[in-house]
């Protein structure tokens, strides 16, 4: 096929122990799936389940790489995350069949600009320009589920500059892996090469031009982030 521009790049994340890269389909994210955080965020996770929202897939950010400062925002936040590659097909799956789904999982930071993201929420508009901005979607390499298993506890946890600043246990999701990609699959046909960030605990905060983002999740690589 002859294209009329030059066809945009896919974007890809690598694979730990492989050559061959993962492309990226679809990022979707988990909002509000920890109760810590739902409650910092001034939301009661007793009344409102978690929920989802999107990334375009060119906002992936490869590990050990600076982030520019985005523009339009003074509030820049940090939401460390577990995340999940789907790497077969499926809609309306069982929590018992979603295990099958996953290739296998990665740390994501999903940053936000805060500032935009709370002013769209109180004024009923959509998130876009707070979450799905661009480079807003650094990642780790994945590792494939058989090197890691399903992915249900252990330790996540966020340091700025050296300073701890998010810390929880995976058992913690108000979903867990397993009913967020079941949720997911009544409402998407998922597919290969999806991407599901998990959400964030409790923590979030401002970070600025300069600071070093560290994160990670037991048994997965750490994500380092510059923001330049
Ligand atoms: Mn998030």
């Amino acid at each position: 096929m002859d294209y009329v521009i030059s066809p945009p790049q896919q974007p890809v994340v690598p694979i730990n122990g492989a050559t061959k890269a993962w492309p990226v389909r679809r990022i979707y994210c988990v909002g509000r799936n920890y109760a810590a955080h739902a409650r910092e965020m001034g939301r009661d996770p007793d009344r409102e389940p978690p929920f989802f929202f999107l990334k375009p897939a060119d906002a992936i950010v490869p590990n050990n790489t600076p982030v520019p400062y985005p523009p339009r925002t003074s509030n820049l936040h940090h939401e460390i995350e577990l995340v999940v590659a789907i790497g077969r097909s499926g809609r309306d799956v069982s929590v018992e069949d979603a295990p099958g789904l996953i290739f296998g999982f990665a740390v994501g930071n999903d940053l936000t600009r805060r500032d935009l993201q709370l002013q769209a929420r109180e004024q009923g508009r959509p998130w876009d320009t707070g979450k799905g901005f661009d480079h807003s979607a650094p990642i780790t390499a994945i590792s494939p589920i058989e090197q890691t298993g399903l992915i249900q506890r252990g330790r996540i946890w966020l340091t700025v500059n050296g300073e701890q600043r998010q810390e929880a246990d995976i058992a913690d999701l108000i979903w867990d892996v397993p009913e967020v990609i079941s949720e997911l699959s009544t409402l998407f046909e998922l597919m290969p090469g999806d991407l599901i960030y998990t959400g964030t605990p409790a923590g979030v905060g401002p970070v600025v031009a300069g600071d070093l983002i560290e994160g990670g999740v037991d048994g997965l690589d750490t994500l380092v982030t510059r923001i330049g």
